[in-house]
């Protein structure tokens, strides 16, 4: 056996978590650039805990309030010189992954004189700002992850960025804060978990930890995505749940990387406006049926049917379509464009049977024109 494995994020994890250790930020410095989404950090309980504990430490901070979700190039730069003016110690992302992975680029254009776009080339000469991640949403894994993804219109599509320095220092999980999810958002982002337990499970970079993490996350998932697709509404420990799946499937993603799904999944968000976890969730069902087609006799495969208590790839796809309703209308020159775009991201290598552009363009047909 050979493996490496690198997790540098402290993680707490439970009800009232900030509160209980929030001595932990002391060691991050004496003032703080807080990140947030548009309301979901206050409407949560998330802002108002982490203000308070800000405040009993007598840590100064400042609020940069307003991300999109999908963060844009300009919302990372209002940021950046929001973090250059006021010179914070560590910077602290409360929301979604968006909030979370706006919070991490900010973070390292604090401390280095770049543009935006100067992320994408590597080489920066200084690790970012330490960074704290506390997430609203039960999905992304953000909090355990050295990735950021943005908007980026020249390529018209997302694109991550990977530096170690922006692995969160602390992550503060606390399942209160995911209580005020709508069902939709609910639902997509648990179809996000599962598509990082699903893709670092069948990725060419898993590992027998990061096997063990995802095959854990899944067996969480199996049951709580079940009961969603059946309409049940998620109470305090399904979300608990939910949260800790997340989580897992972050330190998967964290090692693995995402593959095929993800690289499909961007353009979708980037040209139809759909949420993230949704445009995963559409394609799940033609990945592994792509998989099944090529990797005849490959006991992972079934094993992911087995966590997720289905008999078949097909009624994966049922359950998932539960969760998401119908996909969005798109013609076959935008497929052709989806698939070119996906051919040339990264993570589209990262599995046994890497897919060409044509085979890409039919996972995606069969995925949303069928
Ligand atoms: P999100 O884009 O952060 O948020 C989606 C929506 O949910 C927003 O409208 C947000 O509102 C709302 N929301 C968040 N928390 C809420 C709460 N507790 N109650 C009510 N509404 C709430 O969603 P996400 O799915 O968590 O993150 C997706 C992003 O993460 C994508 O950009 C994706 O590419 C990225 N991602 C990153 C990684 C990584 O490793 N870095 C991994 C996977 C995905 P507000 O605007 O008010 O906050
Ligand atoms: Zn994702």
């Amino acid at each position: 056996m050979d493996f490496k494995y690198y997790l540098p994020t402290r993680i707490v994890f439970g009800l009232d978590c900030i509160i209980k250790e929030k001595e932990l930020l002391q060691e991050l410095g004496g003032s703080a650039l807080v990140v947030t989404g548009q309301s979901s950090a206050r409407l949560s309980g998330a802002l108002d805990d982490i203000c308070k504990a800000l405040d009993s430490l007598k840590i100064s901070y400042d609020v940069f309030a307003g991300v999109n979700p999908n963060p844009t190039f300009d919302n990372i730069r209002t940021g950046a010189t929001r973090a250059r003016e006021t010179r914070p110690d560590m910077i602290i992302g409360v929301g979604g992954g968006s909030p979370l992975d706006a919070a991490k680029a900010i973070a390292l254009l604090a401390t280095n004189q770049v543009d935006v776009e100067d992320l994408f080339k590597g080489g920066l000469s200084r690790p970012a700002l330490p960074v704290v991640a506390i997430p609203t949403t039960a999905g992304s894994g953000s909090e355990v992850t050295p990735y950021s993804i943005l908007t980026y219109d020249a390529l018209q599509t997302k694109k991550s960025i990977s530096y170690p320095s922006i692995m969160p220092r602390v992550a503060f999980l606390d399942a209160r804060y995911t209580m005020t999810l709508p069902r939709a958002v609910t639902a997509d982002t648990a179809c996000d978990a599962f598509s990082h337990a699903l893709e670092g499970y069948l990725s060419s970079r898993a590992n027998p930890v990061s096997d063990t993490l995802a095959r854990e996350a899944m067996q969480v998932l199996g049951k709580r995505l079940g009961q969603l697709a059946a309409g049940m509404e998620p109470d305090l420990e399904a979300r608990e749940d939910l949260l800790y799946a997340a989580l897992l499937a972050g330190m998967v993603i964290a090692q693995t990387a995402t593959s095929v799904i993800h690289a499909l999944g961007y353009p979708l968000t980037y040209f139809k406006g759909i949420p993230h976890g949704r445009a995963n969730a559409y394609l799940i069902e033609e990945f592994l049926h792509f998989n099944r087609e090529h990797l005849r006799n490959w006991p992972k495969l079934d094993d992911i049917l087995d966590f997720m208590q289905v008999n078949s790839i097909a009624e994966l796809g049922d359950m998932l379509r539960n969760l998401t309703g119908q996909p969005p209308k798109v013609t076959e020159e935008e497929l052709a464009r989806y698939a070119h775009l996906a051919s040339q991201a990264k993570n589209a290598t990262n599995c046994p049977m890497v897919p060409s552009e044509v085979e890409l363009l039919v996972m995606l047909r069969n995925a949303l024109l069928a």
